[in-house]
């Protein structure tokens, strides 16, 4: 059945509703893995401080077809279909980030503030920083992915920050040396959560609350749940 036209084309609700699936879907099911990357990406990805998390899946997609959904779901970059060079990282707008290099701060420049969280799992003892636009449903996706194979992970604060993805970045840079690896079972697949962190709360905190500014940011982009403390594992390695 015919819902409206788009342009001569008549889409139908079945084609409607999979697009939406897929949307909804993406949180869950189609973050992209370090084993989606070759190493030469990964790298390239690392000095960039952008994190493989949070490239939107375009593989299969037109380059210049996926911008608004990314854009959605808070994705600046995305790995594509190569390059005449062959490259699969672009930005959301299309454009191969690996020929230029200068496209990312442009891209940055122009994406809308996001959240920068810490989620605690007592069950792991584990902390894991990340970004998104939605903490609420990211926090819905851990429990339900089983993430790093915990399902008790709990958003523990949470601010909103410009460049969420690079700051992001920094905090997981300050708290390298107490990452560790988990391997699970995602929707029957093996897969790797290598960027949790094992140390007490304090040192999590310390790094967070220096990259995010803090202090200085207004009350109404940041909150931290009452019992902050409470979730101190104390599981310095
Ligand atoms: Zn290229």
């Amino acid at each position: 059945m015919a819902v409206y036209k788009n342009g001569q084309h008549e889409v139908s609700i079945a084609q409607v509703s999979e697009h939406v699936e897929k949307i909804l879907t993406k949180e869950f099911d189609v973050m992209i893995a370090r084993s989606d990357l070759s190493n030469d990406e990964y790298f390239f990805l690392v000095e960039h401080k952008i994190h493989w998390e949070n490239l939107f899946d375009a593989r299969g997609r037109a380059p210049s077809s996926w911008d608004k959904e990314a854009k959605d779901l808070g994705c600046d970059f995305g790995l594509s279909e190569p390059c005449f060079r062959g490259h699969r990282l672009r930005d959301r707008k299309g454009h191969c980030i690996q020929c230029k290099t200068a496209n990312i701060s442009f891209i940055r420049r122009s994406s809308a503030d996001a959240f920068v969280y810490v989620a605690a799992s007592k069950q792991g003892k584990l902390y894991k920083v990340g970004s998104t636009i939605d903490f609420k449903q990211r926090a819905v996706a851990l429990r339900r992915e089983q993430y790093a194979g915990c399902k008790d992970w709990r958003v523990i604060c949470v601010c909103k920050v410009k460049n969420s993805g690079k700051t992001e970045f920094e905090v997981h840079k300050k708290l390298s040396r107490y990452k560790v690896s988990r391997t699970y079972k995602n929707a029957g697949q093996l897969t790797s959560a290598t960027e949790v962190f094992q140390c007490d709360l304090k040192t999590v905190w310390q790094a967070y609350q220096v990259s995010v500014d803090w202090s200085n940011l207004p009350e109404k982009k940041k909150n931290r749940v009452d019992n902050f403390s409470a979730f101190d594992y104390q599981a310095a390695p």
